[in-house]
């Protein structure tokens, strides 16, 4: 099928919870075309998120699933121009009824409708007709139905008759997950700190990580040269934003707090609960030894606490490191963020 590409699969997908609820949407889709709730999926978020790729996964997954299946996907733009085509050699309704004769209908950036007016006639027929006969129809967007400007109204409400769900930036550990999986694809090997110096700092868009992954292996054989931290940080230059940063007391509170997922306000307060204790103790610890502040300064960025508090706390930290080995893989966990965050 030349409108599928075959290496765009549900599992090659790293599932994350930027995409969670939008994969497992696809899936259900793909296992009961038209006879679910889902009709239309609409899939939205910005570019290089994996909206193609999940959308033609579901493709792929029903002709696996449902080899009779009329599936088809198209690009607005490739439905735009056909549509004007046809319309040209006064064709519109062959246009139509070969639309309404599709199972699977996948419309990818539905963006590009913007304006186009006699298109999106086209496809509110064709919608219209397909939704009714139980057919799916699975579309993708780079913003949420609601914010599509120039598409018809009348077409917006029907976006919504289903799900629309969206995908987000994928997390750190995505982004490993995702990294690692694509190394294997390729049979490129790099050591951990590689993995996680490029995870760590390539965070817009899954499309910049395999270009970082592209770049590394083609200097790599260039040279024919192992990737290690230091050609990595050589050949990533231009997708690293700043690099050498002064690491802040505030960067690393919000990473603790990420990290225990404890709210930003509780490691300034009094609270005497045991994981804000130890949370608000690791920060401090952090923050004497990552940056150049002094103990007086570092106590009156958690509610102005006293300069003998922190060295109580790195202290408390120091001594549970070499207790309390869960603790210790905590703490060291987050000491080579602050480092990654300080590259
Ligand atoms: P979009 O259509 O949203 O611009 P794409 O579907 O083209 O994004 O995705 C860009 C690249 O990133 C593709 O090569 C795709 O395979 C990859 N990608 C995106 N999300 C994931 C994911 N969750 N797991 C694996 N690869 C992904
Ligand atoms: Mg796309």
């Amino acid at each position: 099928d030349p409108q599928l590409n075959a290496n765009y699969t549900l599992d090659a997908f790293i599932e994350g919870d930027c995409n969670r609820v939008a994969r497992r949407a696809g899936k259900t889709v793909a296992e009961k075309p038209g006879a679910n709730s889902f009709n239309p999926l609409v899939i939205y978020g910005n570019v290089g998120l994996g909206k193609t790729h999940l959308a033609q996964s579901i493709g792929n997954e029903v002709k696996r699933l449902h080899p009779n299946k009329v599936v088809l996907y198209v690009s607005s733009e490739k439905f735009i121009n056909q549509f004007i085509d046809h319309s040209r050699n006064q064709a519109i309704n062959d246009f139509i009824h070969f639309y309404q004769m599709i199972d699977v209908l996948i419309i990818d950036d539905v963006q590009f409708f913007n304006k186009a007016e006699k298109s999106q006639d086209a496809f509110f027929s064709i919608f219209n007709h397909l939704h009714q006969s139980g057919k799916q129809l699975v579309l993708t967007s780079d913003k949420a139905p609601k914010d599509l400007e120039g598409v018809q109204e009348r077409l917006l409400s029907r976006f919504r008759w289903g799900l629309s769900a969206d995908i987000q930036v994928p997390d750190y550990e995505t982004r490993i997950e995702i990294l690692e999986r694509k190394m294997k694809n390729d049979g490129l090997e790099m050591p951990p700190e590689v993995v996680k110096y490029i995870a760590y700092n390539i965070n817009n868009n899954v499309r910049e990580l395999e270009g970082a992954l592209i770049s590394l292996l083609a200097q790599s054989s260039l040279n024919r040269k192992e990737i290690d931290l230091e050609l990595a940080k050589k050949v990533l230059r231009n997708f690293v934003k700043s690099s050498s940063k002064e690491i802040t007391i505030d960067t690393i509170q919000k990473m603790v707090c990420d990290y225990f997922e404890v709210p930003y306000e509780k490691l300034l307060q009094k609270t005497r609960k045991r994981e804000i204790v130890q949370a608000r103790q690791i920060t401090m610890y952090l923050a004497k030894a990552f940056t150049k502040n002094s103990l007086k300064s570092i106590g009156e960025h958690f509610g102005g606490r006293d300069h003998t508090t922190v060295i109580h706390s790195c202290q408390t930290v120091k001594d549970l490191m070499d207790t309390d080995s869960g603790f210790r893989e905590n703490v060291l966990e987050l000491q080579q963020k602050v480092q990654l965050a300080a590259l």
